[in-house]
């Protein structure tokens, strides 16, 4: 599956795109078998193909969806290179053309269940991957508490610095996770159903703020969701799974632009918007029913 064709402002990027960038992310025949030789073996994902090109001064945001237990979240654990996870069983994964062999810097990700440290404050939480990462960045000790009281503001969390993550709200919680990925300018974003835990006005919220920073640092990110409105809203593609072990069976593209100024929840009532997802959500009951492989 390639990723040449894509909604409007990739498209216009990819016109623009020189042929010799390696792509972000490339998946080669990938399959993954949890606990080979044991009776709890259990094969996640099998052959799974994609390649996500590198779009030059724009990000491509992917979004998964698909049963649950169909391996997108070890799609995901693979690309990050999690201990435990990667390597997969057989197949390929490149970044940026290179084969992996570890987490790193290049690659955040925000999960659903709230990571901050809970001993640590808002601004301590963000300094973190900064401290961690100081020399890397090359980056100053007044550089570090800079960039992190930024992330902060830009998140909506300014005047919250000193507080802990229990005094703040759930929604607050994932802003803390979001300052604290970006501030490292990750070029690849990981996101496990990073909205799944919040009630609907604040996910609403939370996909606004994911838009309005996503345009700003350009990263590609790769999303996985369990809401077909919201990996409609927010994908440039969305990939359908079929049930475990996982493989792509869908990529549904040309999805309606999202329309700068217009808010998420304007623009989901929109009747072509509501007809896509009409459209996604049957392909995934058929998936769900066995049907669609
Ligand atoms: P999804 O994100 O689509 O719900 P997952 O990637 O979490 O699916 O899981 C895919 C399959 O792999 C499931 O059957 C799950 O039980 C299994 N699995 C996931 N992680 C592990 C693990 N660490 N050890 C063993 N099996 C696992």
């Amino acid at each position: 599956m390639s990723s040449s064709a894509s909604a409007s402002a990739p498209e216009q990027a990819a016109a623009a795109a020189t042929e010799s960038q390696p792509p972000v992310v490339e998946f080669r025949s990938v399959t993954k078998v949890w606990e080979p030789g044991t009776p709890r073996e259990c094969t996640a994902i099998r052959d799974v193909t994609f390649c996500i090109e590198d779009l030059p001064n724009v990000g491509e945001m992917v979004t998964l969806i698909g049963p649950s237990g169909c391996g997108k979240s070890t799609v995901l654990n693979l690309i990050a290179a999690f201990q435990g996870t990667y390597p997969p069983t057989s197949g390929e994964i490149l970044v940026r053309g290179r084969r992996i062999d570890g987490p790193g810097i290049d690659r955040g990700m925000i999960f659903q269940k709230y990571s901050s440290f809970p001993n640590r404050t808002v601004l301590r939480n963000v300094r973190f991957g900064l401290e961690i990462n100081r020399e890397r960045l090359g980056i100053s000790e007044t550089q570090i508490d800079s960039q992190a009281r930024e992330w902060i503001k830009k998140v909506g969390l300014g005047g919250h610095e000193q507080k802990y993550p229990h005094q703040l709200s759930g929604g607050q919680q994932q802003r803390v996770a979001i300052a604290r990925t970006m501030a490292l300018k990750p070029r690849i974003l990981l996101m496990d159903e990073p909205f799944s835990a919040l009630d609907e006005p604040t996910r609403i919220e939370m996909q606004r703020l994911l838009v309005d920073l996503w345009t700003e640092v350009e990263a590609t990110v790769i999303m996985v969701t369990h809401s077909i409105v919201e990996a409609v809203y927010l994908g440039d593609r969305v990939w359908l799974f079929s049930q475990g072990p996982g493989r792509i069976v869908k990529e549904f593209k040309d999805l309606p632009p999202r329309v700068p100024g217009k808010s998420p929840l304007e623009s989901q009532k929109d009747a072509d918007f509501l007809k896509v997802v009409d459209h996604v959500a049957d392909e995934f009951a058929k998936v769900q029913r066995g049907g669609g492989k």
